[in-house]
């Protein structure tokens, strides 16, 4: 009765007692330091005790995680998990987010006695399993894992009463969809449904349709909006050529005030160039992808949070929901494939309402994937050009195109990233300490940028192709133009 009354006068409800929550989750969310409900938590919250299914669009850091935990608290205090049956199972798509709700779920639930059982790849089983056999009321896991120990009999999913799809548009990306579908059929059908997607294209609306029934939808905010506290600025580089960019990117780290920052690659071999390049020329930088290990993830994400690495080169893995606060920076040393990520990458900087600053290296193969950044988020993004950078060896490999390998646009090979170049072993620019002054950035208004005239036809010697060098604009200050 309480809480039909909290939906019905929500247009007056502002503080966590409103939303109907009892009193040792309200003393847990105060330990926490939170005074009122964001715009998610204050819609999704009723619905969820009400036993609705709910439709949430909404990004990560609008604090959604909240908006499931609490309730799911609320709703599971009264009740005890038989052993290996949960009683209420959350999908995350990758283990550092599946880990970021676990660590949710013990803060809001410190005075609860609830049971958690956290199932993610990578990690050895043995401990997963054992805490399953006691009984759990709430399984966070990863989707492989879970068909993995579900397919091993280590699971009964008979009992879940409440079941959460978290960031299904990624789940859609990285092709979890069908383990997604696969565990949402070994469900009972009677149960609640909560999922949640930062952007609603129409293969989740589908999905949604799917799995939820009769669902109360709620929106914090219009899909792929980009924050206003966060500056955003491209910065135009005269050619593809990688060792440019690393100089270009050194250019921005040291000119910035950074704090700390990731630094988005769109593949994990050149996080891995990227990490051992920032290395050798002195930053306190770590490295984290797919491929890498669990302990090593896990290990590398801690360094970053509490401040013992500045700098951490990274793949889309850590694109999405990462809950690291004051993080001052985001650089794209590539501009990312999908629209949708560049505003995950630059949504890691400027959380709770902080300032944050994101750079984009973008090279003249790039324009497309910058106009549909800029049709997603209807903004025209600001450029500036790095004056005095130094031009890409001559000498280099032409570039050449090649077919991509997963059907998506095909991109020249980097023309030295392959493998350490000599040039990468005597670095041009002496390390921090010993350094001579930066090249500096001038914003575009201040300069002339000539476009070298672009050959009609392919230069003789080189098939297709333009090698880079020859496609690179000539940039002349105002004063000798
Ligand atoms: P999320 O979108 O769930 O990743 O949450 C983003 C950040 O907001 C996390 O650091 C949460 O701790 C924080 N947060 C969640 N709810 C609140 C709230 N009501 N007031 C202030 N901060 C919050």
């Amino acid at each position: 009765m309480a809480r039909q009354l909290i939906i019905e006068f929500s247009a007056q409800v502002t503080t966590f007692a409103d939303l109907g929550l009892s009193d040792d989750l309200l003393k847990a969310i105060q330990d926490v330091g939170y005074t009122t409900p964001t715009p998610i938590q204050e819609q999704a919250i009723p619905h969820v005790l009400m036993m609705r299914d709910v439709l949430g669009c909404a990004q990560t850091g609008t604090g959604k995680t909240a908006g499931f935990t609490l309730p799911m608290i609320e709703m599971l205090a009264n009740g005890r998990a038989r052993a290996r049956m949960p009683r209420s199972l959350i999908l995350e798509p990758t283990r550092e987010l599946a880990t970021q709700v676990a660590e949710n779920f013990r803060t809001y639930g410190k005075y609860h006695k609830l049971t958690m059982a956290l199932l993610i790849g990578g990690e050895t089983m043995g401990a997963q399993i054992s805490s399953l056999d006691r009984g759990v009321d709430v399984l966070i896991a990863t989707p492989g894992r879970m068909i993995d120990l579900f397919e091993r009999g280590k699971i009964m999913l008979n009992d879940i009463k409440i079941f959460v799809i978290d960031e299904a548009d990624r789940m859609l990306d990285m092709g979890f969809i069908p383990d997604v579908e696969k565990i949402a059929s070994l469900l009972p059908p009677l149960k609640q449904t909560l999922f949640f997607s930062a952007t609603m294209p129409p293969e989740i609306r589908k999905l949604a349709d799917r799995f939820l029934k009769n669902p109360k939808t709620v929106t914090v905010s219009p899909p792929a909006s980009t924050a206003v506290n966060i500056r955003q600025v491209l910065i135009n580089l005269p050619s593809g050529d990688d060792w440019q960019k690393r100089e270009a990117l050194r250019t921005l780290l040291r000119r910035e005030n950074v704090q700390n920052a990731f630094i988005f690659c769109n593949r994990k071999r050149d996080v891995a160039l990227l990490h051992k390049s920032l290395q050798k020329h002195g930053f306190n930088v770590g490295a984290l992808h797919g491929d890498m290990d669990q302990s090593s993830r896990t290990e590398t994400l801690e360094k970053f949070r509490s401040g013992g690495i500045t700098f951490l080169a990274c793949s889309d893995v850590a694109a999405r929901g990462l809950d690291i606060a004051d993080v001052s920076h985001v650089f794209n040393f590539d501009v990312p494939f999908n629209a949708e990520d560049y505003v995950h990458r630059i949504g890691r900087t400027g959380r709770a309402g902080k300032n944050g600053t994101s750079y984009t290296l973008v090279t003249p193969d790039d324009g497309k994937q910058v106009a549909a950044i800029e049709h997603l988020i209807k903004q025209k993004i600001e450029r500036e050009v790095i004056a005095d950078l130094p031009a890409p060896d001559p000498q280099a490999r032409p570039r050449r195109e090649v077919a991509s390998p997963r059907g998506r646009r095909a991109r020249p090979p980097r023309s030295d990233s392959r493998r350490s170049t000599p040039r990468e072993q005597e670095p041009r620019i002496a390390p921090v300490a010993t350094l001579a002054p930066p090249p500096t950035i001038v914003p575009p208004q201040e300069r002339v940028v000539r476009e070298t005239p672009a050959p009609k036809a392919a230069a003789a010697g080189f098939g297709d192709n333009l090698p880079a060098f020859l496609r690179r604009p000539v940039v002349i200050s105002k004063g000798s133009a």
